[in-house]
């Protein structure tokens, strides 16, 4: 199958200015990032805070301008369309915030807020686009009278269902969900990646889902890419990932989340120091100064992605010839 999203080389640079506003070099945000997402399916993106996730998904969005790359939608390359293709194609894209409350005005009636998208796509009169809200709104189990609620008259889990519903009213393809579920309570965290499943079975929905959460991610991605200081390091099917972690910074990741099966036990890794600073990070391999495995040449060559299997692939010199 071709996929519905295919991202190759993603870019993000930030230039970085002394005082004086002189360029004194830049931060790799995001480097040669590569990845597809099919239809109907998960990709988890996982990585510490910093690591270039959150820029890659709006990346795609064009939220922040990418710096290079390339990213099919359909066959059709989102950074190189003109404004008013763009505008076609952002109905099909939607992104879902970890914190609502910061995406819902909480001036607006939430289904003023809500209906707000239609009138902007100039999508059905204007009574249709009120009873499709509602509608929406009741399938995501609200009442017909939370159309005239303000968000803090809601609790945190029904603030993301309300940002869910928002994200859906275009019946969009692809959902990027960065952190959706962090700032809730573990058990309406479960309530909302169901939600999530359930909504992606019914719509034929692709989810794109950031999280630095693993045991999180185990319950919603069909397949998982592992990030670290701008790169995508790991790749695998979700089963891979855990039960055959090849890299020593996936293992590390890992050693924090309960196993569930047998075949996952785990090989303790302790890795040393802070993560670098992403304006000056180490040569050859970013991770080698923290890796218990490192050896000269990890500290000047830079990994390339080695194949384990065909839907599983490792930047890591243990693997590479
Ligand atoms: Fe560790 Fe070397 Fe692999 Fe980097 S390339 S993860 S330093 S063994
Ligand atoms: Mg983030």
């Amino acid at each position: 199958a071709t996929p519905l999203l295919e991202v190759r080389n993603l870019q993000k640079y930030f230039p970085v200015r002394s005082a004086i506003g002189k360029t004194k070099g830049q931060i790799k945000a995001v480097h040669d990032v590569s990845f597809s997402i099919y239809e109907g399916k998960t990709y988890g993106l996982v990585g510490e805070s910093g690591c270039g996730k959150s820029t890659a998904g709006r990346s795609l969005l064009k939220l922040v301008e990418p710096t290079g790359g390339e990213a099919y939608f359909n066959g059709e390359n989102i950074f190189t369309m003109k404004p008013s293709q763009l505008k076609t194609v952002r109905k099909d894209l939607q992104m879902i915030f970890q914190d609502p409350h910061t995406s819902l005005n909480p001036r607006k009636k939430i289904g003023a807020s809500i209906q707000e998208t239609l009138t902007i796509h100039n999508i059905g009169a204007k009574s249709e686009r009120k009873q499709a809200v509602i509608d929406l709104l009741k399938k995501l189990g609200f009442n017909e009278e939370d159309y005239n609620r303000y968000p803090h008259e809601f609790s945190g889990g029904q603030r993301q269902r309300i940002g869910i519903a928002r994200s859906l009213i275009l019946n969009p393809k692809l959902i990027i969900c960065d952190e959706p579920v962090s700032a809730l309570d573990v058990s309406i965290q479960a309530q909302i990646l169901n939600l999530l499943r359930q909504l992606q079975h019914e719509m034929k929905l692709s989810y794109l889902f950031i999280s630095h959460d693993l045991s999180v991610v185990r319950h919603i991605a069909d397949r998982v890419g592992v990030m670290y200081l701008g790169r995508l390091v790991e790749e695998g099917t979700t089963e891979e990932i855990f039960s055959n972690p090849r890299h020593p910074y996936t293992k590390l990741l890992l050693s924090s989340v309960p196993t569930v099966h047998e075949s996952e036990a785990r090989e303790p890794i302790e890795a040393k120091g802070e993560i670098p600073s992403p304006l000056n990070p180490p040569s050859g391999c970013a991770f080698h100064q923290r890796c218990p495995f490192a050896t000269d040449r990890c500290k000047k060559e830079t990994p390339e992605d080695t194949v384990i299997s065909a839907t599983h692939r490792v930047k890591c010199h243990l693997y590479s010839e």
